[in-house]
């Protein structure tokens, strides 16, 4: 199991900074691969239903396996700072809540130790004090049942009888007759074409 730094820094290069909201998630990652006995996820074997999208959510990603691209992150957007962690392996879920007086915790020791300051050894330092803090001081463990997340699949494309363009089977709409993609079918579309 990959240690608090280790993993923090691993979390830091996909991130990019270095946050609070950064070492929550590569806590709350290392504290639900203990509770499933697991290693990171290399293929589904652990999916990862996060309730929010902040920062956090980056380290969740890089500690414990789970991806978009893999279909084992799913967000259910509560504005919450919880996660639930199912392993396929055993079944058994936990939810992780990241409770007021884990924030207070965390934030007093950040400070403490010279987290906000410019001083980049101090940031460093702070780090390491981090690493005492236990998973229970910092979150709401809770033992959960959830539905068995469906595993990714790959689905065939078709072409929309409107723009030609390859989409996935599974999300195409039957409009008069003809198979369309969601943008074709709702005349809505995130982006024009620029001219
Ligand atoms: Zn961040
Ligand atoms: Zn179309």
């Amino acid at each position: 199991m990959p240690r608090f730094l280790e993993a923090l820094a691993e979390a830091e290069r996909f991130h990019g900074h270095l946050c609070p909201g950064l070492v929550i998630g590569v806590r709350m990652g290392l504290a639900a691969l203990k509770l499933l006995e697991s290693s990171r996820s290399k293929d589904e074997e652990i999916v990862a239903i996060v309730e929010n999208d902040s920062c956090a959510v980056d380290g969740i990603q890089v500690v414990v396996g789970a991806s978009l691209g893999k279909g084992n992150l799913l967000v259910e957007k509560y504005g919450k700072m919880a996660a639930t962690f199912y392993s396929r392996k055993t079944g058994e879920a936990y939810r992780l809540l990241f409770t007021q007086e884990g924030g207070k915790k965390l934030f007093s020791v950040l400070s403490e130790t010279g987290f906000f300051s410019q001083d980049e050894c101090a940031r460093r330092r702070s780090l390491e004090a981090i690493e005492n803090i236990s998973d229970d001081e910092l979150f709401k463990i809770q033992k959960v049942t959830v539905m068995t997340p469906p595993q990714a699949q790959i689905r065939k494309s078709v072409a929309c009888d409107e723009c030609g363009e390859l989409t996935m089977e599974t999300l195409t709409l039957a409009v008069n007759g003809k198979l369309l993609c969601i943008p074709c079918a709702t005349r809505k579309r995130y982006y024009e074409p620029a001219s």
